[in-house]
């Protein structure tokens, strides 16, 4: 059934209203045409990739180049590209899905693929014209050629639109000279286009441009060696130097002074891109430490049976669980809206722009969440190996090394923290969103007398609902104290924001868990859902733990007195469990399932 206008959430709208778990998308939603992806990625995962880890840990970036071609003829590099420009114009979910299965066999090609599919095509495919679109998409959706996206400098990082690249116009107004250096590049090595951002003037926002590269007739553009990184060692990185670069001006992207919009919008995507390309790695890691659990004996014993171990096991199936819950059905938002835009008159175009612009703050919230999962899983992976987790024979050290750069590009974990609360604050500004009355609604509630009563929670979930709701509370009385506290400036309190966004982060993921396995509990059973029912609960569990935690933190930082106390009582009550979940029974039901299927099962 075709998703509606009011069926759809707006971004940042869970946070105000309550989603129904017909309204979520799971990854047991998949369709025919979706599996079937699913599948025919990861036997090219398993082909031509995990069989080669050795030389991709050995730089050999001739292969990740080579895979990239191979990826190219099977079509995965235009899953997203629309028909009319030779992709395949399969649906966000699917592209989603794409990045999720081919990531987990190295961090080298993982990033090879993003860069290109993400930030090195999209500049292109939203916001080209249409000469521009027919002339470079089809190239890069065959892989016939490949792109890069130069946006960082060495003064201009996280503070992207700072950069000193410059773009100067022709006195015959034909072409741009760009000039300027630009640094931690991927794919540099073996690009035909980059996108590169420059300043034209001293234009206050930079400017995208599309510069084609031949090595033969490099046009000024020179490059350094690889960079010697910590992780995903065969992923081209270099810096990459414009010297008189000459670009035809037809080759502006979008129009003068948009470059930064353009690499804002762009980044939204890479990030919900990033968080799945997390995901499989999470799976693979958990499967491989469960293998190793179940065959290794420790005092006579397989270690899969001491409860330490099966403590790691259930978290680390717990993160994955409400990883992918999370990122899919943000994913099949964002496509729902896509389609509703362009049902409504938009070209695709433009509803892709604003369909996933609409969930920005989603996206930063999955980048964050995903990619600390799984730096997490590869840790205690290493952990369930001991020694051996620490030698380059086994999978867990490149894991846990190429874990690392994803809290790092698509914009910092720590920028991102803050964006995503920055961006709610203005989306409710501007009327988008409305937190304002439901946050008046939890000071009404925090001065008058709590309820007694002992609510009736013997329904599957309902307490766990209940408690849902009460964190979302809490965000809203932390939030709209700062806000009324701080106004305009709270930008200044990154601290207060950074504790805000990890309040937000754990809603939404641990929303997302326990809407998908509701969802799947009413079409099979509690007994089929029953490890499912116990990840949702445990990942709940210490959610709760750390909206107390930056709750507190948050309230003493900006209230005193009365309205501290106030608050810190409010705070008690909406982390207050009726019931507690067991979860030291919860992680033994988790870690048997793990354990006796061999794998992560979900
Ligand atoms: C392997 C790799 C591949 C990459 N690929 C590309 C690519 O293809 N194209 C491209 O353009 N870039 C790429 N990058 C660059 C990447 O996006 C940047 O490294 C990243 O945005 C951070 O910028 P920076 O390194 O300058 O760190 P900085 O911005 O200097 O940040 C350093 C620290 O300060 C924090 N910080 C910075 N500003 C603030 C602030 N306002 N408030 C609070 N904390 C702050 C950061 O969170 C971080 O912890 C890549 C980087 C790496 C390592």
């Amino acid at each position: 059934m075709e998703a509606t206008e009011k069926d759809i959430l707006r971004g940042g709208q869970f946070l105000v209203k309550e989603t129904k778990c017909e309204d979520v998308f799971t990854p047991e939603d998949f369709s025919e045409e979706q599996t079937m992806m699913k599948e025919s990625v990861m036997e090219f995962n398993d082909r031509e990739i995990i069989p080669h880890k050795p030389r991709f840990e050995a730089k050999d970036y001739a292969l990740t180049e080579e895979v990239m071609r191979k990826a190219g003829d099977m079509g995965f590099l235009s899953v997203s590209v629309p028909e009319a420009y030779g992709g395949m114009g399969m649906g966000f979910v699917s592209t989603v899905l794409t990045c999720d299965y081919i990531s987990s066999g190295t961090g080298s090609f993982s990033t090879a693929f993003g860069a290109h599919t993400g930030i090195g095509t999209l500049p292109i495919t939203l916001y080209g014209t249409e000469e521009q679109k027919q002339k470079y998409v089809p190239k890069l959706a065959t892989g016939e050629w490949f792109g890069a996206y130069c946006l960082t400098e060495p003064g201009a990082g996280s503070d992207a639109n700072s950069g000193k690249t410059t773009a100067t116009l022709s006195a015959d107004g034909k072409t741009y000279k760009i000039n300027g250096q630009k640094m931690w590049i991927s794919n540099a090595g073996f690009c035909s286009l980059m996108i590169v951002f420059a300043r034209i003037e001293d234009d206050k926002n930079i400017t995208g441009f599309i510069v084609e590269f031949d090595k033969n007739n490099p046009n000024g553009i020179t490059m350094g060696e690889e960079e010697h990184k910590l992780g995903i060692r065969a992923s081209s990185t270099r810096q990459v130097f414009f010297n008189d670069t000459v670009v035809p001006a037809d080759n502006m992207l979008a129009g003068r002074g948009e470059g930064f919009k353009i690499a804002m919008n762009a980044l939204n995507v890479g990030r919900i891109k990033l968080a799945a390309a997390c995901l499989d790695s999470q799976r693979r890691i958990l499967s491989i430490a469960v293998n190793y659990a179940n065959e290794r004996k420790q005092f006579k014993t397989p270690i899969a049976d001491f409860g330490a171990i099966k403590t790691k096991l259930a978290e680390m199936a717990a993160s994955a669980y409400a990883g992918e819950s999370a990122t899919y059905r943000a994913a099949k938002n964002i496509e729902d809206r896509i389609t509703l835009r362009e049902a409504s008159g938009n070209s695709h175009q433009e509803a892709e722009l604003k369909g996933v612009e609409e969930y920005a703050i989603e996206c930063s919230i999955l980048k964050v969440a995903v990619s600390e999962d799984v730096q997490n899983a590869a840790d205690e992976g290493i952990q369930i190996f001991g020694g051996m987790g620490f030698s380059e024979e086994t999978p867990m050290e490149s894991a846990w090394r190429d874990a690392r750069i994803a809290r790092i590009y698509e914009g910092t974990n720590e920028i991102n923290r803050m964006l995503s609360v920055g961006m709610l604050v203005k989306k409710a500004m501007k009327g988008h969103v409305d937190l304002l009355g439901p946050a008046q609604k939890v000071q009404e509630e925090l001065m008058g007398i709590p309820s007694f009563d002992t609510p009736d929670y013997s329904e599957l979930f309902s307490e766990e609902k209940e408690m849902i709701k009460k964190l979302k509370k809490t965000f809203l009385m932390v939030a709209g104290g700062a806000v009324q506290k701080y106004g305009q400036n709270l930008e200044d309190h990154q601290q207060l924001l950074i504790a805000a966004a990890d309040i937000l982060i754990e809603i939404y993921m641990a929303e997302s868990a326990i809407l998908r396995t509701e969802k799947n509990v009413k079409r099979t059973s509690e007994k089929e859902q029953s490890a499912q029912i116990a990840m949702a609960k445990l990942y709940l569990y210490h959610a709760v733990d750390i909206v107390e935690e930056k709750g507190k933190e948050s309230i003493i930082s900006f209230a005193e007195g009365d309205e501290q106390r106030m608050m810190l009582m409010g705070l008690k009550r909406f982390t207050k469990y009726a019931n507690y979940p067991d979860i030291v029974d919860l992680r033994i039901e988790i870690a048997e399932k793990v354990k006796a299927e061999n794998k992560y099962c979900f």
